[in-house]
C-alpha cells in the first residue's frame, strides 16, 4: 500500500495536502481553502475523496469546504472547540482522539495559539504531521486568539515527536521566515544551508515543504526557544519584521 502526499497550491501563499492511495484512488485532503483549483487536481486523478481533514476555522482553510461536502459527501473533521464556526463538519474532534480513515490512522493534537481551537493530525505510521497555521517551517503562526503561553506549550508538543516525523504546514512562508531566523542566528552555517536550499527552490516555483521535524527542532527559532519569555521576544520581534 502506498500512500502519495502532493502540496495543491491556492491564493497567494496556502497549500491543500491531498493524500491518496495509488490502489484504491481513495484521496483526503487538508484544509481546502477553495474549490475550484483543488478539485481540478481530483477530477484529473480521477480520485475518490472521501474526507476533509480541518486545522482551524480560518477561511484560507475552510473556504471549499461546503462545495466539496455537497460535490463528493466526504467526511468533514474539525476540532470540537471551533464548532460554532465550522458548521459544515461532520465530526467534531478533541485532543488525542483517534481517526481512522483508511490509509491513515491519525491522532488529534490541540495546538491553541494561532486560534484557540487550532489542531494538529499526526500519523506515527506514516510518519507525517499536518501542522496548518500553528508550525511553519522556521516559523510559527501568528497568535490571534491564544496567548504565548498557549503557543509556546502548543510547540512543545510537536517538539516531543519523532525527530523523523515530516512536518506539513498549510502555507508556503519559508523563505521570508528563514530570513527572520537569519536575523537571529545570522552565523548558523545549517541555517544559512537551509536559506539558500529554499531560496533556490522557491526560484524554480518549487515547494520548500515537507520539512523533517528534526531540521525544525535544529533551526526553527520558534522550536528552538527554551523558554516562554523567549519564545514571545521572537514572535514579537516576528510580528514587526
Ligand atoms: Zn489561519
Ligand atoms: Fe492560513
Amino acid at each position: 500500500m502506498s500512500v502519495t502526499i502532493e502540496p495543491i497550491p491556492f491564493f497567494e501563499t496556502n497549500y491543500t495536502w491531498l493524500l491518496y492511495e495509488e490502489e484504491t484512488k481513495n484521496a483526503l485532503l487538508v484544509d481546502p481553502g477553495d474549490f475550484t483549483p483543488i478539485d481540478s487536481i481530483i477530477k484529473d486523478k480521477h480520485l475518490n475523496l472521501q474526507s476533509l481533514l480541518i486545522t482551524h476555522h480560518h477561511s484560507d482553510h475552510t473556504g471549499g469546504l461546503r462545495q466539496f461536502k455537497e460535490t463528493y459527501s466526504c467526511q468533514v473533521f474539525a476540532p470540537m472547540k471551533e464548532r460554532d464556526r465550522i458548521s459544515e463538519a461532520t465530526h467534531y474532534v478533541q485532543d488525542m482522539e483517534q481517526i481512522s480513515i483508511g490509509f491513515a490512522q491519525f491522532i488529534v493534537i490541540n495546538t491553541p495559539g494561532h486560534t484557540l481551537g487550532s489542531i494538529c493530525y499526526y500519523d506515527a505510521n506514516l510518519k507525517i504531521l499536518f501542522t496548518g497555521d500553528t508550525l511553519f517551517s522556521l516559523g510559527c503562526g501568528r497568535l490571534f486568539e491564544g496567548s504565548p503561553d498557549q503557543m509556546f506549550q502548543s510547540l512543545q508538543r510537536i517538539k516531543s515527536l519523532p525527530d523523523d516525523t515530516l512536518v506539513y504546514p498549510a502555507h508556503e512562508y519559508t523563505e521570508d521566515n528563514g530570513r527572520f531566523a537569519l536575523s537571529l542566528a545570522p552565523n548558523n552555517l545549517a541555517l544559512q544551508k537551509r536559506f539558500e536550499q529554499v531560496k533556490q527552490l522557491r526560484d524554480a516555483h518549487k515547494p520548500t515543504l515537507p520539512v523533517l521535524l528534526e531540521t525544525e527542532k535544529k533551526l526553527n527559532p520558534f522550536l528552538l526557544a527554551a523558554i516562554v519569555e523567549e519564545f514571545t521576544r521572537y514572535r514579537k520581534a516576528k510580528d514587526q519584521f
